[in-house]
């Protein structure tokens, strides 16, 4: 028996969240777990709540999307206190990464009964720092991708609608971003290397999708230390439409003006050459604004019942 510290989220999924949560806890509870609710009525809240807890659980388990992903992982990365994830939003990115099962309890919770018994992967995380890194998670961690270009404009508007949902639902933010677009300028520090330049899109992602599964690096791995950073350059918003079009497939990294680039650091930073960059994005959540400095921090966090390809 273990003691299993709990995050559901109530608003994942357009609402579906609140009995996925019902349910998540019913399967657990099958196990003889004790468990520890550890959800409050805020992301903030239930952070605050879990870092309180952490040293009483056993692990950490929380329900729902990227979001709820994205706050395990505050608590549980560079610690020994194991995440479990029963993904149940509409995007789940992280959990897809990690191989896990997207709106399917029972199937999640058989997953964290095997993370329990010792079947656990360590994965890597990026790590954000920066004076713009919003409270109360400061320096942060992210699972999936962090966006500083049209990419972040992107996902504040995605996160500020709630139809159309999915897939979709960064589609249909593309298309409201794309005409208030101009090229944004950047300084970039990538392991040493420094340059300017104008850009659209600039990520580094620790796995291959965001956006609900867009593969925005097709070739990075969750386990192989170190990040990607992609980057593409300015271009009309005929071909941003059209780079989106193709970022669906992953094919967009065969276009001579996206750069992917292998790191383990990397500092982002805005350069009057170019429009302002907008407040960055990781895994759906609000990072605040640049200048921000990543860094990969491999093998950083436990997670229960994952199963995750070694690296080609
Ligand atoms: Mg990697």
């Amino acid at each position: 028996m273990s003691t299993l510290g709990i995050i559901t989220n109530p608003t994942s999924a357009s609402g579906r969240g609140a009995r996925w949560g019902v349910e998540a806890r019913a399967e657990l509870a099958k196990g003889g777990h004790r468990l520890l609710d550890l959800s409050r009525g805020s992301w903030a809240a239930s952070y605050e709540a879990a870092m309180k807890a952490r040293r009483d659980i056993d692990a950490l388990v929380v329900v729902g999307g990227d979001g709820m992903a994205h706050l395990g992982l505050q608590v549980c990365a560079e610690r020994r206190l194991p995440l479990g994830i029963i993904a149940a939003g509409s995007g789940d990115d992280i959990a897809a990464s990690l191989g896990l099962p997207r709106h399917d309890i029972p199937a999640a919770v058989r997953l964290i009964e095997e993370g329990l018994a010792g079947r656990t992967t360590r994965v890597d995380v990026g790590k954000v720092d920066g004076r713009g890194v919003e409270e109360p998670a400061r320096p942060r961690y992210f699972g999936a991708v962090l966006s500083a270009g049209i990419d972040a404009a992107v996902a504040s508007y995605a996160r500020q609608i709630t139809f159309p949902r999915g897939p979709l639902k960064y589609q249909a933010a593309t298309f409201h971003e794309i005409p208030r677009y101009r090229p944004y300028g950047v300084r970039i520090k990538a392991d040493g290397r420094e340059w300017t330049q104008t850009c659209t899109l600039v990520a580094v992602a620790n796995a291959t999708v965001f956006g609900g599964g867009l593969p925005i690096s097709p070739g990075s791995s969750i386990v192989d230390g170190h990040l990607e950073l992609a980057l593409a350059e300015a271009m009309s918003r005929t071909d941003i439409i059209r780079l989106f079009m193709r970022l669906q497939k992953g094919t967009h990294v065969d276009d001579p003006r996206v750069r992917i680039v292998p790191v383990r650091q990397v500092e982002i930073t805005p350069d009057p050459s170019g429009a302002p960059l907008p407040p960055a994005f990781a895994d759906g959540e609000l990072i605040g604004a640049t200048p921000v400095s990543v860094k990969v921090v491999p093998h950083a966090l436990t997670v229960l019942g994952a199963a995750v390809a070694a690296p080609a």
